[in-house]
């Protein structure tokens, strides 16, 4: 879905009700003018869960959760802002226009004809398989291999026969052009134009999507005796996999996410595989929360799909691929997108298909909880590597390290991941710390280790007077005129006030709090202000408390400038003209704040 204009969005913000739309979902108690419930997102006993009707937002104090019904929705139904949007659309009888809605259903046309093909296809193999008397090699070695009649019945596995027009014959008889066909990827065009069956003597796999939808085939060599096959020519490699079509994107897809969604919803985790049979193998084996990532490397629109399930997945590989790099960077974009990714090693030799038939399901299992966190994997695989007690060695490690610690956008993973390997190699954090620099300048960092760690001590105290001036100037709009006057958005030191105070700023003075969390899409402010309008403010003379704040902001900015202006002079690299003019500023600055500090200056007029 492309994008929503904003006169749809208004109008469905007009005709939800929030306090309806929840209360479909959960319970809600009246509580003045709030509703309360127990918080859907987090576990608690004492209701902290609050509907607010009249700013049409919810918040909730456990667990910071917060915004308009379509932030309840997206988090409720996990699903994307269009998704949420659509959803509600369809409630309230709203129909959205998008995209040039020609263009869209012609393409949807043919998706739904590439639909039906691969059902008619997956059809064909499947009768191949139960019946064709050429099929019993490939019946013997998936009874071989330990697949239940029920999995090849759920899994729709099948079996294309060895000729060059077996599908093609059969799918022409039902009157499907060749052009569709070959837009199915289920056959290939020579040089002479003529087309002819993609798979031939395989077991195949349809690829099914998150909806369950057919989208795509996978097939394998059947009479495999280990690598030998993937060098025998008639043979072709072990599997192929049908190319992308208009309904197959692999970036988008999963192996299997459509049987095991609901398993990975209730267990937590995701346990991530390889193959087809790394999947099924497990999975009818009762261990269901997986996915198969047919080797493509991992993307963001996987980890969006992964992200409304779950945050953690466990990586199962291979043995023999586990020590190679290539396949532990595949997973620095989990560590960017703030997944929580761990290593689960497999003895040597096996896959998880292989392991689950010798050593059974719960063996399989024990290995998964045993898995590693990608710090501690890859540490351990470099000190097998490197010898850490050389400098070599020990800077290999280092900038092997640091190289995935840099990854995490969390400072306080980073901090505890920097001091364990200044353990584990003796080396001083800030010496870590300084090496990380260099990869990124901008990296941040918690407690004694970094220097940007320490807050100014005014930090705390500023807060609360800032976050006091943008609840008064929600609450009435002439503070917001006011307050324009007498401070710049950007004397705010709080990053998500200073956005808010610059959008109100520039917006006109009845603004709408609702308005606000569409505007400020962020999750940050959407948070902050919902969290704002539900409490009271406990204020009694409003403007005591504009002017109080104004003035504690004020000074507060004040000495962070004052303690610049110190430690410059400290460093004293200055000219005797440089260091004149620093004296100045700092005396007239101070002057100014201890106007403020008396109360006797009015905000806004200068001093120096
Ligand atoms: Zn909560």
């Amino acid at each position: 879905m492309s994008k929503i204009s904003d006169r749809q969005l208004e109008e469905i913000l007009q005709r939800c009700d929030i306090t309806e739309i929840i209360a479909g979902y959960i319970p809600l108690k009246k509580a003045g003018r709030n509703f309360k419930a127990l918080c859907p997102f987090h576990h608690e006993k004492t209701p902290s869960f609050v509907v607010n009707p009249d700013k049409q937002i919810f918040h909730c104090f456990g667990c910071g959760a917060g915004g308009n019904v379509f932030s309840f929705i997206m988090k409720n139904e996990r699903m994307d802002f269009p998704e949420a949007v659509k959803l509600l659309a369809d409630k309230v009888g709203v129909r959205i226009v998008t995209e040039t809605e020609k263009e869209a259903g012609a393409k949807h046309s043919v998706s739904i004809i590439l639909y039906k093909l691969n059902e008619l296809a997956a059809w064909y193999f499947q009768q191949n398989l139960l019946k064709a008397s050429e099929a019993k090699k490939a019946r013997d070695y998936l009874i071989k291999r330990g697949i239940s009649k029920e999995s090849v019945s759920d899994f729709r596995i099948g079996f294309a026969p060895d000729l060059w027009d077996g599908l093609l014959t059969f799918l022409r008889s039902k009157r499907i052009n060749d052009n569709l066909l070959f837009k199915s990827g289920l056959v290939i065009k020579n040089a002479q134009d003529r087309i002819y069956d993609r798979f031939r003597n395989r077991i195949i796999f349809p690829i099914f999507n998150a909806q369950a939808k057919i989208v795509g085939f996978g097939g394998r060599t059947i009479d495999v005796s280990g690598d030998a096959a993937e060098q025998h020519q008639d043979k072709g490699p072990k599997y192929i996999n049908s190319p992308e079509t208009d309904i197959y994107i692999k970036s988008k897809n999963l192996y299997g996410f459509n049987f095991s969604k609901r398993f990975v919803q209730q267990e937590e985790y995701c346990i991530v595989v390889e193959g087809y049979l790394d999947f099924i193998v497990p999975y009818q084996a009762k261990v269901k929360n997986l996915v198969a990532s047919l080797g493509t490397a991992f993307t963001h629109e996987h980890v969006r799909l992964l992200k409304r399930y779950t945050n953690n997945v466990v990586i199962v590989f291979d043995s023999d691929e586990a020590g190679q790099g290539a396949a532990l960077r595949s997973l620095n974009l989990l560590i960017e997108e703030e997944m929580n990714v761990k290593i689960a090693d497999l003895r040597k030799g096996f896959d998880p298909d292989s392991y689950v038939r010798k050593y059974g399901a719960e063996e399989f299992l024990n290995r998964v909880k045993a898995a590693k966190t990608l710090f501690d994997y890859k540490l351990d695989l470099l000190l097998l590597k490197f010898d850490k007690e050389s400098p070599e060695g020990k800077a290999q490690i280092a900038g092997m390290m640091l190289e995935t610690i840099g990854r995490f956008k969390n400072a306080i993973l980073r901090t505890t991941y920097i001091k364990k390997l200044s353990e584990a190699l003796s080396i001083a954090e800030e010496t870590l710390i300084f090496e990380l620099k260099k990869i990124n300048p901008s990296t941040q960092f918690f407690g004694k280790t970094g220097k940007s760690a320490s807050f100014p001590k005014v930090y705390k105290k500023t807060k609360a007077a800032e976050k006091m001036l943008i609840s008064l100037m929600l609450e009435n709009g002439e503070f917001i005129e006011q307050l324009k006057e007498k401070m710049h958005y950007s004397e705010f030191t709080d990053p998500t006030v200073r956005k808010i105070a610059m959008y109100l700023y520039q917006s006109s003075k009845d603004v709408q709090p609702a308005a606000i969390l569409k505007n400020l899409n962020d999750e940050e402010v959407s948070s902050f202000i919902c969290n704002l309008l539900v409490s009271d403010s406990g204020v009694n003379d409003r403007k005591k408390s504009f002017d109080d704040c104004i003035r504690k902001v004020k000074i507060d900015g004040m000495q962070l400038k004052l303690d610049e202006i110190q430690k410059q002079i400290k460093n004293a690299k200055q000219t005797a003209e440089e260091l004149k003019k620093l004296l100045k500023d700092y005396h007239c600055l101070k002057k100014e704040q201890r106007f403020y500090e008396k109360g006797k200056k009015k905000a806004g007029q200068k001093s120096c």
